[in-house]
């Protein structure tokens, strides 16, 4: 199966966050084929958080979307302990952008992931490497961005350096 999944970090060594979460998925039997660039882009709703870093992989894996669910939390809650005594915020969010062509509503998981619309972080990094994918209900990741003012709040910031990528 192909699926794209959306990575952030806004704490610590953000661009080596990107790319251990890689290779854990890579670990677990998700296999990076593509990579985007890495954009920053300042964090909407709190805006006293430092800035964000997203990339977008394209992977592939034989993990039902519930099992890559399950992988991905437990990747985001392995990497999520900061050291020290307290609990820092995570430093590494994954969203399953988009599964096999699937659509998917349950408790735990929607698919295609409902925020990916409407964010500029998700949709450029996407089409940087798919620009030609559907991302539901017959929407190119093409004319979702054209829909969207997309030059606030987020630039390139590099290359992707992590060689996880086959
Ligand atoms: P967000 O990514 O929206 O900032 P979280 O990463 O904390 O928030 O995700 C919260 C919950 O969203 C997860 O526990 C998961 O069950 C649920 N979820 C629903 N759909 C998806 C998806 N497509 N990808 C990742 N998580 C999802
Ligand atoms: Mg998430």
């Amino acid at each position: 199966m192909i699926c794209y999944l959306g990575l952030g970090s806004n704490l610590g060594d953000r661009e080596s966050s990107l790319c251990r979460a890689v290779t854990c998925l890579s670990d677990n039997g998700v296999e990076c084929v593509k990579a985007s660039s890495v954009y920053e882009s300042e964090p909407f709703g709190y805006s006293d958080q430092p800035a964000f870093l997203n990339a977008v992989i394209e992977a592939r894996t034989r993990l039902s979307a519930q099992e890559l669910l399950t992988i991905v939390k437990e990747i985001e809650r392995l990497m999520g302990r900061v050291p020290g005594p307290r609990w820092g915020p995570r430093p590494i969010d994954i969203d399953i952008l988009l599964y096999d062509e699937l659509t998917i509503a349950t408790e735990e998981l929607t698919v295609p992931h409902p925020g990916m619309r409407q964010r500029p972080f998700v949709l450029l990094p996407l089409h940087e490497i798919a620009p030609g994918v559907n991302i539901g209900k017959g929407m190119s990741v093409e004319r979702a961005l054209e829909s969207l003012d997309i030059d606030k709040g987020i630039k390139k910031y590099a290359p992707w350096r992590c060689e996880d990528v086959r």
